[in-house]
Order: C-alpha cells, then sequence, then structure tokens
C-alpha cells in the first residue's frame, strides 16, 4: 500500500485514540499524518501529535491555542485554533479522514472533508442524523468515499458485500441494552450520571454512553443505517444482544442471514476502513466464540426505551425532524451529566421538543442549523418547565 496521509477529527475522544493506536502499531511508512484535531484538550492533543509527527494540531476552543503553542514548541509542529482552523484543517489534502467530533459539532468539518475528496470515515453519526441528505450529496458531489465506522453499521457494510438493493429483505442493528437493559423503570427514573455511563461491554465517550443507556444511541443509529443503505425505515430492526459478538446482520430474500462478529472493540471496525478495500494486521484479542458460550437476542422494550419509538417517528417525519431530535437529545444528555435533570426526562424533553417544533423540509445547511438551534433553545425551555415542576 502506499503512504497514505491521514487527518483525524476529534483526535483526543474515544474513537480519537483508537484510531491513534491503529496509526501508531502500523509498520512505519505505511501512514503520514497531516491534521490532528480537538475540542480543548491541548496537552493531550499535543502529545498525539509528537507521538505520530502531525504537521499542525488544531483546538476548537480557541482560548486553549497558548498551550497547544507552547507544548509544541520547538516540535515543528504547526497550532491552531478556532472554528475556521478547524474547517481548515479538514479542507487539507489527506486520503483518509477519520470524522470523530462528537454532536452536530462534527458536521461542519464532516462536509469539508467531503468535499476535498479521499476517504471518509465516520464515527460521528449525528452528522448523518441531521444533515444526511446534505452529507450524501457532498460525497457525491466530490467522488469521495463514505465508509462507516459505527459498529453496527460497519457490520453492515461488510454484510452487504456489494448485494443487489432487491436481494435484501431486511438489515439488524444489536444493540449490548446498555446499563439499564435488565433495571426497573423505578431504578431507571433514579438513574445517576455514573451508573448510565458505566458501560457494560463498550468503553466509549461519555454523551455516546448515555445514549446507549437511553438507547437512543440505537435510535441515531436507525437513522444513520436509513441514510447509509438501501433500506426503507421499514427494513430496519434492533435487536438487544447483551454479549455485543455480533454487531450487524443483513438478512436476503433467499432467507441466508449474513452477519459480522467480534470483540467489542472499535479498532476492528476503524481498521476495517483504514485499509479497505483490503485487510490490516490487528493485533488484538480474539473473539472466543467457544469461551463466550452462548448468543443472546432479544427484542427491545419500547416501554423502558422510548427513544428507538421516538427516533423511528423523526426518521419518518424526515424532513428537519431528526435535527430537531438530535439536537433535543444533546441538550438533554448534556443536562442530565450536569445532574440537572432525570434519567428518564431525557426522552421527555426529547419527544416534547419534536412535538412542539415539527419539522420542516430540509433544504441546505442552513436550514438544519436553524431546526438545530430552535431545537436546543426549545429542550432547554422544556427541561426547565420539567425540573421545575
Ligand atoms: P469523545 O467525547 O470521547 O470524543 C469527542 C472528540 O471530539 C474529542 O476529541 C473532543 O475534543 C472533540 N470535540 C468535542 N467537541 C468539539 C468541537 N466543538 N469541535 C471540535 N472537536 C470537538 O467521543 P467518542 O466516544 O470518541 O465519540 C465520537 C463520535 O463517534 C460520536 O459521534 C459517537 O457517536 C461516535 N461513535 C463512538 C463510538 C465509541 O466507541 N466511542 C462508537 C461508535 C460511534
Ligand atoms: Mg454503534
Amino acid at each position: 500500500m502506499a503512504v497514505r496521509r491521514i487527518t483525524v477529527l476529534g483526535a483526543t475522544g474515544s474513537i480519537g485514540r483508537s484510531t491513534a493506536a491503529l496509526l501508531e502499531a502500523a509498520p512505519e511508512g505505511s501512514f503520514e499524518v497531516e491534521a490532528l484535531v480537538a475540542g480543548r484538550d491541548a496537552p493531550a492533543l499535543a502529545a498525539m501529535a509528537r507521538r505520530l509527527r502531525a504537521r499542525i494540531a488544531v483546538v476548537a476552543d480557541e482560548s486553549a491555542l497558548p498551550t497547544l503553542r507552547e507544548a509544541l514548541a520547538g516540535s515543528g509542529i504547526e497550532a491552531a485554533g478556532g472554528q475556521s482552523a478547524v474547517l481548515e484543517a479538514a479542507s487539507r489534502p489527506a486520503d483518509w479522514t477519520m470524522a470523530a467530533i462528537v454532536g452536530a459539532a462534527g458536521l461542519a468539518s464532516t462536509l469539508a472533508a467531503l468535499r476535498r475528496g479521499g476517504t471518509l470515515a465516520l464515527a460521528n453519526k449525528e452528522s448523518l442524523v441531521c444533515a444526511g441528505p446534505l452529507v450524501l450529496a457532498a460525497a457525491q458531489a466530490a467522488g469521495a468515499t463514505l465508509l462507516p465506522v459505527d459498529s453496527e453499521h460497519n457490520a453492515i457494510f461488510q454484510a452487504l458485500a456489494g448485494a443487489q438493493p432487491e436481494a435484501i429483505e431486511k438489515i439488524i442493528l444489536t444493540a449490548s441494552g446498555g446499563p439499564f437493559r435488565t433495571a426497573s423503570l423505578a431504578e431507571m427514573r433514579a438513574a445517576t450520571p455514573e451508573q448510565a455511563i458505566r458501560h457494560p461491554v463498550w468503553s466509549m465517550g461519555a454523551k455516546i454512553s448515555v445514549d446507549s443507556a437511553t438507547m437512543f444511541n440505537k435510535g441515531l443509529e436507525m437513522i444513520e443505517a436509513a441514510r447509509l443503505f438501501p433500506v426503507t425505515p421499514a427494513q430496519i430492526e434492533v435487536l438487544v444482544h447483551p454479549q455485543s459478538a455480533v454487531h450487524g446482520l443483513v438478512q436476503y430474500r433467499d432467507g441466508s442471514i449474513l452477519a459480522q462478529l467480534g470483540t467489542p472493540d472499535m479498532r476492528t471496525p476503524i481498521a476495517h476502513t483504514l485499509a479497505w478495500p483490503e485487510r490490516m494486521q490487528v493485533t488484538l484479542p480474539r473473539l472466543d466464540l467457544a469461551q463466550l458460550g452462548r448468543l443472546e437476542f432479544y427484542a427491545p422494550d419500547p416501554e423502558r426505551f422510548p427513544a428507538l419509538r421516538l427516533c423511528r417517528a423523526a426518521l419518518e417525519a424526515d424532513g428537519t425532524a431528526p435535527a430537531v431530535l438530535n439536537a433535543a437529545n444533546e441538550v438533554a444528555v448534556a443536562l442530565f451529566l450536569a445532574r440537572r435533570l432525570g434519567f428518564l426526562d431525557i426522552a421527555a424533553v426529547v419527544e416534547e421538543t419534536l412535538n412542539e417544533l415539527g419539522h420542516r423540509q430540509l433544504s441546505d445547511l442552513e436550514s438544519v442549523l436553524a431546526a438545530d438551534a430552535e431545537a436546543r433553545a426549545a429542550a432547554h425551555r422544556i427541561a426547565a418547565r420539567r425540573a421545575a415542576a
């Protein structure tokens, strides 16, 4: 393989660090790093940039730039800060970009990287949820390759193996069920941030961990799947699978089901996108099926996990509804993590925001950003009302 130039957006996060670990373990000379982008953790970003010998390191939060400059002094690595620097970094020539900023905050840089062309490995599912048609159009216009990093979508992408759309009967996303898989409603009502982010199988950032606990993560992933794959919403199913060994399945019209399995470690799907269409050597513990013994699958409980219903409704309404849902969820999760909202209130705030705002046509980026801003304001209002009640 020729040397590939890499950019990582969201470099200091859970996915960003897993990506960096793969790059560091790769044979010398297979990759060179162009840009590393983070929110505000300048010390961690600078250390990573030195290890990976990046050309430029960027913090989105400009107030962290002096620390970044200082930490990179004498390294020859350029330092920059602010949202325009993030977009400039995402637009620099690169063969492969990891989009791993969390939330709708990643949308602009996802679009910038796609417009530049090359391969975009997409972990930032929120950008597909908010602005799916725009993201796909940007990829198509630039001839960019969009590869799904999210483990379920990466699994389905692998199990699709280039199949004809009409051959597909349905796709199945698996969910671990999160920390409250067997909890009662009363236990969930009293859940703390510590309990919600203590995921039984996966180790991830705080926001997606809470999303896993509410199952908004799986709901967002249904919307993500509807954008990525040639299926209707009715052809997307969710199954709870506590072992998290089977990540995704495709059922074909002849009755065959193809699945992808692996340990719950994001380095496997990231490596798949890094080497695609080839495969690279990854030395991680292998999935030991005999030791695992059994694989269980259950239908999700709609009463304790209303997020799935809300996400399906937003997907079917389409337009700006998924952007409204996503923004309301981001606000509610942040309030929950700050102990200003109860766990079960997260879905309630999202539902009320959707009801209050309805949805409009998604025409361009401005319509997405307007829906996002309006939904954030409404969600804050609704959450404050609930907290006061
Ligand atoms: P994280 O919170 O661990 O990391 C987020 C990264 O984004 C950090 O580097 C942070 O500095 C950066 N960031 C935050 N706000 C920013 C902003 N405004 N501008 C620029 N950078 C900003 O999150 P994560 O768990 O790594 O998840 C990242 C994305 O990948 C999310 O969209 C998540 O849904 C998706 N994802 C994560 C996993 C996982 O296992 N962690 C699995 C599947 C998908
Ligand atoms: Mg996932």
